[in-house]
């Protein structure tokens, strides 16, 4: 039996609370305990309180002093689209110059090209282009992301993303949670029809079998996946047992945010175009809202999503970084707070409450993860830094002093 014991941290940030999601002003409430400890046994955590009472039961431990830096629960990334072949400089210098989206995908560039590269590289390659960024995502204090597959867009290489991601999760330690987003776009070579039957008929039965994602994710946006497309989609998901994720209202205010209302979807992302009805309509089917102010900032874009809308109707709001090699190339959680307070106008302690526990319940995994609290996991990020708000105060690098998952240093 391992014991661990964290201890004086200026603030242990604990975000302990009811078993559900936060809304409204629980967002806010960050439970902190000033000059705090963890007892950590096993990989779990077993006692947190005020440094001096933890350590009274931490004669067995291997005791770590935290110096006074503040210690929050490891964020929870829960949108990212991780496996994927090359980059898009050359589309982020046209974008630089002031080219148009239309422009860049006739010199070849947009997700097409993105698509090519993955669908050419083996297995091995996407691995280990994969290991590398969830380096970077420990390296931002990120212990659990989801990913999703959607660079493949055909049987066998949608199928060789999900399993990219099944080897991640089984030889690094960041806990990945797998989205099959086979309906990311329509391939170059089928009609829009035909690539919603393959989805339908081929893929999603075989990875439902192989056990390959627990949930489904669908673009839904005009040139992508209409709402019907989308509804026929997400319904033969959830016939197989997986949860839903959704692209939704972009670009265009096309009703997706009604429709993950209307079929249960576990959370609805992106909202930028979302109105007062979409907003109402996740608010009673208990839609976790995903917001990506990433793709956003990286895109050169002004609208947000209207998130103050959304707390005062009661929703669990959630942040993420959608890391993505075309709109939003950044694994950084800090960076993703500093947006949320600067651009969206959230406080430092409801971007954190979204960016953790939140996140947490939207990957289906908030009994386990997301806060530090006593029989959770523990993961657990360390900043060098003495005050919390400072995570989305400075910017551009993230503070993170070290990190532990499950219990053990990374
Ligand atoms: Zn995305």
């Amino acid at each position: 039996m391992s014991a661990l014991a964290l201890l004086h941290a200026s603030q242990l940030v604990t975000l302990a609370a009811a078993k559900k999601p936060r809304v409204g002003k629980e967002l806010s409430e960050l439970g902190i305990i000033r000059d705090g400890g963890i007892l950590i046994r096993d990989g779990k955590i077993d006692i947190v309180g005020p440094s001096g009472e933890v350590e009274k039961k931490a004669k067995d431990a291997e005791i770590v002093d935290l110096g006074g830096r503040v210690v929050l629960p490891g964020f929870v990334d829960a949108h990212t689209h991780l496996v994927f072949g090359g980059n898009r400089l050359d589309d982020f210098e046209r974008r630089a110059r002031g080219e148009t989206y239309e422009q860049i995908a006739k010199a070849g560039g947009g997700i097409w090209s993105t698509v090519e590269k993955t669908r050419a590289a083996s297995e091995d390659d996407l691995f280990a282009a994969a290991k590398k960024r969830v380096d970077w995502f420990l390296k931002c204090g990120t212990t659990t992301i989801e990913a999703k597959s959607g660079y493949g867009l055909a049987l066998e290489d949608e199928l060789k993303i999900l399993r990219v991601i099944q080897r991640l999760n089984k030889e690094t330690s960041l806990e990945v949670v797998p989205t099959f987003l086979g309906a990311h776009a329509v391939p170059r070579e089928m009609s829009p029809e035909k690539y919603v039957d393959l989805v339908i008929n081929e893929m999603l039965p075989r990875l439902a079998k192989e056990k390959l994602a627990e949930f489904c994710d669908v673009f839904c946006e005009r040139g992508y996946f209409d709402i019907e497309q989308s509804r026929k989609i997400l319904t033969a998901a959830k016939k197989l047992g997986l949860k839903l994720r959704g692209h939704v209202d972009q670009l265009t205010n096309s009703g997706g945010a009604k429709l993950m209302a209307e079929l249960g979807a576990t959370t609805a992302d992106h909202l930028e175009k979302t109105d007062e009805q979409g907003i109402a309509a996740l608010r009673s089917a208990n839609v976790q809202p995903v917001l990506l102010p990433g793709s956003v900032y990286a895109l050169g874009l002004k609208e947000y999503p209207r998130v103050r809308q959304m707390i005062e109707d009661g929703l669990a709001i959630v942040l993420a970084t959608d890391f993505n090699p075309g709109s939003s190339p950044t694994p950084s959680m800090p960076m993703i707070l500093s947006l949320a307070c600067t651009q969206m106008k959230m406080s430092p302690s409801e971007a954190i409450s979204a960016a953790t526990i939140n996140g947490a319940y939207s990957v289906n995994r908030g009994d386990k993860i997301g806060s530090l609290e006593a029989g959770k996991i523990a993961n657990v990020a360390v900043f060098d830094c003495e005050d919390y708000r400072e995570l989305a105060y400075w910017f551009g690098m993230p503070p993170t002093h070290s990190v532990y998952l499950r219990g053990g240093r990374v």
